[in-house]
């Protein structure tokens, strides 16, 4: 069984071309700027069959052409490694392309399994240095850093994501570090900037949660030029979200 907090069917931002994108239920980070609070208990979300999930992407298949597919997205979709395996392992098998999206925390045996029936996995490495990435995440950076090695180490393909979050991710010599870790990795096809926004914010009043970025200004775009003028010296494909 699948613990899903929601599913959307015509999702273009997720990975490449039209793709059903279901969001599981349960995070292990509680990132400050985290647009589905809501996302992160692990209880409370909704059980779902892989043969469920399958049959709602057999009614998308006409649209998805070449290049569509389905993503598992979170919370945190290795939380839920092994019902995914089974998932991806039946998509393929009617040759749907599978895309995890993940903060890259947990690497094991069957997150390894996980990754052999996976096509594309979208990285969010949300800081280059250990004490911001605790600060902005509520975790170490250590295990993120390691997956990203072992994608790159099989030769998987990743975009890799990076919320920009003035005062919080958007230290210059951090994104410069980023750049520099990552910008041999032969498996990137793309990397994203994320400008942070707010319009998750009445999530976290609905929850009663204290949003520590109340007061953070969206960033401007100038200050979103310069991440991607950093980024684009290390890398061939970036985009800004
Ligand atoms: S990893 Fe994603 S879902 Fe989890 S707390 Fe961070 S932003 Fe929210």
């Amino acid at each position: 069984m699948i613990s899903v907090h929601s599913i959307e069917t015509f999702g273009t931002h997720e990975g490449p071309g039209i793709r059903l994108v279901v969001f599981l239920q349960g995070c292990n980070f509680r990132c400050v700027y985290c647009h589905n609070p809501d996302t992160q208990p692990l209880e409370g979300g909704k059980e779902m069959t892989s043969e469920e999930i399958l049959a709602l992407l057999e009614k998308q298949e006409p649209y998805f052409k070449e290049t569509g597919g389905l993503t598992v997205s979170g919370g945190e979709s290795l939380l839920q490694r092994y019902a995914l395996i089974d998932l991806f392992t039946k998509a393929k098998k009617k040759r749907f392309n599978t895309t995890l999206d993940t903060n890259g925390s947990i690497l094991d045996e069957d997150s390894k399994k996980l990754l052999e029936v996976t096509d594309l996995v979208l990285l969010d490495v949300k800081h280059i240095d250990p004490v911001w990435h605790q600060k902005v995440t509520g975790a170490a950076n250590n295990v993120v850093l390691e997956f990203a090695g072992y994608l790159e180490s099989i030769n998987k393909s990743m975009w890799l994501r990076y919320v920009l979050v003035p005062g919080y991710t958007d230290q210059k010599d951090s994104l410069e570090k980023w750049g520099k870790h990552f910008k041999d990795f032969k498996n990137i096809k793309r990397v994203e900037i994320l400008p942070f926004h707010k319009y998750g914010f009445y999530k976290w009043k609905e929850l009663g949660m204290k949003n520590p970025l109340e007061n953070t200004p969206v960033p401007t775009k100038e200050e979103i030029q310069e991440a991607f003028d950093i980024f684009k010296k290390y890398f061939k494909e970036v985009y800004i979200r």
